[in-house]
Formats: C-alpha cells, sequence, structure tokens
C-alpha cells in the first residue's frame, strides 16, 4: 500500500452532476458571497454585521450591541437553536449538506481542486496506490498550495466578521489577529487535507443529537428497498425496477457510506447518491431508487408535517421571536445609574445648606453620539450641579451630580428623590435617596 494510501480510510467521492448538485451551487454561491464580501459592507456607516471584541460591541444591520444587551444576545442565540431544531425535525440535515462551511468547502473547494489536480476517482486511487512518484508528489505538493491558499482565504474572511477587513489585509491588524488568521488557516488546512468527513462523523456535535430531533416524518435521503431490493447487476428488463448494483450511489458519497445500507450518521443529506441514481436509473425510464423522502413516504403513509414536536418547536420559536422584537422595541436608548460618591453621606456647608454628592453613569447604547442632561426632582428649590456631557456611540460616562438644598427643604433625615437622565425627548428617572442631618437637630 502507498504512503498516501496510510492507515487513514480515504474516501475518494466520483464526480457527480444532477439537481442536487445545482442546488449546492447556489447555495455554496449565496453563502460565499456573504462570506467573501459581507466583511466588506457597511451600512449607514457602520460595518453590516462585526463581532468586535476588543471594544465589546456587535453591529448587525444598523444596530449596535453591547454587553449591556445581554437579553437580546441570549434571544438570538435561543432562537437559533430553536431554528434549527424545528427545520431539524421537517427538513433533516439540510443544514449539513447544503448550509455547513465544512460540507459546502469540501464539495465546492475541496472536491474539484483534488480532480482538477489529480484527476477523478479512479485516477487518484491509482496514483495513491503507487505510492511515493515525482508526478504524484508533484500533484499533492501543488494541490497542497491550492488547499493553504484557500485555507487563508476563507480563514482570513471569517476574521473580517471580528476585525476590519481593510486593517487585516493590509497588514494594519494586530499581531494577536493575526496569529489568530495562521492559527484558523492551519485549521482549515489541515480539515481540507486530512480530517474532512472525520470531523462530521467524530466531532461534530449537531451530527449526534440530530437524530433525536427526527423521527419518520422527518424529510433524509433514503433508498427505496422495496423497489431496489433484490438486488440485480446488470440490465433490467422492461417492467423490473431493482436496484442494478452499480455502485455509483456509493462512489460518489463524500462521506464514503451506502445509503442502501438505511439511515446513518455519516450521512450529511447531500443528495449526492441521489443524482447519481437519477443518471442510472434515466436509462429504464424508471425513477431514482434514492431520493429525499421520509421514512413515512416509503412505509406508505402520509408524512405528517404537522406534529406535536414541530408545533412545540413552532410555538417557542414564535414566543422567542416576539419576545426578541418587543425586547429590540423596547430596548432603552441609553442606561443610566446613581449611585452614592464615596465618603460622607452629606456636607453642610458654611452657609448650612446640605450636599449630597452623587455619581451618575451613562451608557450610551444608541448608535449615535448623543448629549446628555441631568435633572433632579424631590425637594423645592434644591441647586443641581451637573455638567451637561457628550458622549460617543455605545461608549459611556460617568458624571458628578451636586445636590445642594436649604435647611429650610431639608427637613427629613432621608428624603426620597429622582435623579432624571435626558437625552433630546427621551429619559431615564433613577430614584435615590438625598441624606440630610435633619434629625441630628442641626436644621
Ligand atoms: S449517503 Fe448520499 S446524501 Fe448521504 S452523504 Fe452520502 S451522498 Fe450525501
Ligand atoms: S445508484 Fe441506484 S441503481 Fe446504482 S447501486 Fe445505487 S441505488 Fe442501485
Amino acid at each position: 500500500m502507498g504512503v498516501f494510501h496510510g492507515e487513514r480510510e480515504w474516501v475518494y467521492p466520483k464526480d457527480v452532476t444532477g439537481r442536487y448538485h445545482r442546488l449546492h451551487r447556489g447555495t455554496a454561491f449565496l453563502l460565499h458571497i456573504w462570506l467573501l464580501l459581507g466583511p466588506w459592507l457597511n451600512f449607514q456607516g457602520r460595518p453590516l454585521f462585526r463581532f468586535e471584541l476588543g471594544t465589546r460591541r456587535i453591529y448587525a444591520f444598523g444596530g449596535i450591541f453591547t454587553a449591556h444587551d445581554g437579553v437580546l444576545i441570549m434571544l438570538s442565540a435561543l432562537l437559533a437553536a430553536v431554528a434549527l431544531f424545528f427545520f431539524t425535525s421537517l427538513l433533516g440535515r439540510l443544514w449539513c449538506g447544503f448550509g455547513c462551511p465544512q460540507s459546502v468547502f469540501i464539495i465546492n473547494w475541496v472536491l474539484p481542486l483534488e480532480r482538477l489536480i489529480e484527476g477523478d476517482r479512479a485516477e487518484r486511487v491509482r496514483r495513491d496506490k503507487k505510492g511515493v512518484r515525482t508526478s504524484t508528489t508533484a500533484r499533492k505538493a501543488v494541490k497542497f498550495i491550492a488547499f493553504a491558499l484557500i485555507a487563508l482565504l476563507v480563514s482570513g474572511s471569517f476574521m473580517g466578521f471580528f476585525v476590519d477587513p481593510r486593517l487585516l489585509w493590509t497588514g494594519g491588524a494586530t499581531t494577536g489577529n493575526y496569529g489568530v488568521l495562521a492559527f484558523f488557516t492551519v485549521l482549515w488546512f489541515v480539515d481540507f487535507v486530512w480530517f474532512r468527513e472525520q470531523l462530521c462523523i467524530y466531532l461534530c456535535p449537531y451530527a449526534r443529537f440530530q437524530s433525536v430531533l427526527m423521527d419518520e416524518d422527518t424529510l433524509t435521503v433514503a433508498y427505496d428497498m422495496n423497489r431496489g431490493e433484490p438486488r440485480k447487476k446488470g440490465k433490467l428488463t422492461s417492467g423490473e425496477d431493482h436496484c442494478v448494483d452499480c455502485n455509483r450511489c456509493v462512489v460518489v458519497c463524500p462521506t464514503g457510506i451506502d445509503i442502501r445500507d438505511g439511515f446513518q450518521l455519516e450521512c450529511w443529506s447531500c443528495g449526492r447518491c441521489a443524482d447519481a441514481c437519477v443518471d442510472v436509473m434515466d436509462r429504464f425510464d424508471l425513477p431514482s431508487l434514492v431520493s429525499y423522502q421520509t421514512e413515512a413516504d416509503l412505509a406508505g403513509r402520509p408524512t405528517r408535517w404537522v406534529r406535536g414536536r414541530t408545533l412545540v418547536y413552532a410555538g417557542a420559536f414564535t414566543a422567542l421571536l416576539a419576545l426578541f422584537a418587543a425586547s429590540l422595541a423596547f430596548r432603552a436608548p441609553f442606561e443610566a445609574t446613581v449611585n452614592r460618591a464615596p465618603g460622607t453621606l452629606y456636607v453642610v456647608d458654611d452657609e448650612g445648606f446640605v450636599k449630597n454628592t452623587f455619581l451618575v453613569h451613562i451608557i450610551n447604547t444608541s448608535a449615535d453620539e448623543h448629549t446628555f442632561t441631568i435633572n433632579v426632582a424631590g425637594i423645592e428649590g434644591a441647586e443641581v450641579t451637573a455638567p451637561v456631557t457628550t458622549i460617543e456611540s455605545t461608549d459611556e460616562a460617568i458624571i458628578p451630580l451636586v445636590v445642594r438644598a436649604s435647611p429650610d427643604s431639608a427637613s427629613m433625615r432621608t428624603m426620597p428623590i429622582v435623579v432624571t437622565v435626558l437625552r433630546d425627548n427621551k429619559a431615564v428617572e433613577v430614584p435615590v435617596t438625598f441624606k440630610t442631618n435633619a434629625q441630628d437637630g442641626g436644621l
């Protein structure tokens, strides 16, 4: 056995064309548009979508979210999870076959490049079995360089959702950023060269728990045993529709499984085996033996698209979506908290007036710079000293607030007051207490 064969059970998927192959091309095109162009797009002068870890900001479609939007961030993560449950219960592993970067890159980069550089399945198997030869090694070297460049491209594009790509691709990012870029490039390179379908089989958590989300009414890629068995090698006679055991559905599979063995964890639901069987069965003017079906379809029962689990997931999704929309609609334009300044509770000045000092913490959560003013209500005639402050978008400031009350109005030891922080026509009111020496008998 040649060194390129090795201990690893290599899969040599054969090229295939057909309806699902074209669908792969379409979804891969859209995903690549988003991956390659998304990080460069701006909206209202800000990134269209970016997680900026340094400033702990998330830019998303015109909005800016900070750590103070934890509820919204948690709700969006829950929404994504429940949406995945819902679609998996209905459509099975379509995400794996058509949306996951792992399968998208393997089907659209790795396999075509491998075919271009090393030839189709039979040639690749033959070359690898022969082991180290100059032409094979040279082709492998060219392939590895191509994989390294693709790994760099996809890693850099992905990092553009975290770091400004204009800085990243022009040498202006930090050393740490380039370290992370190098790390992800190496990971993708090893994945393209060696790990491939093993990642789905041994590491992917979604592959493991998706069987819990699916049932006999979930769409999967399935082989019709009723029509296909017993297999009959060779030509069909008129009226028969057996599997001709041509193995086409097996050799095109990127995970190297035989769909005729039934549902398997390794199956991506990519439909390449269905394309292959369509091609074979077309010659006999028969429908494919492999297709997207539910177990119920195959058993001759109607598929129940509306059932308990889909209703539960749909209900949870709708409730979370409503909660998310309400949280977004009622999101405070800014946040304000008021704390007493460390030190004494109050100070009595030379004129006998009582002064309390507070610290007002304002976070401007909006997408624009704003000016904030502070008012105080609750003590008649109290003097309020607090600078008018302009705060940049998503920035924050701590503003000293001094409330000074005359001996006549500061008549109780503890007096409730309300600090109002104003921005344009929006206000946040914070109740606090004003402390005096009234009970000490000094007033
Ligand atoms: S069995 Fe068919 S659908 Fe499943 S991974 Fe292989 S080719 Fe794709
Ligand atoms: S491609 Fe179709 S006919 Fe050929 S082995 Fe697979 S199921 Fe049978």
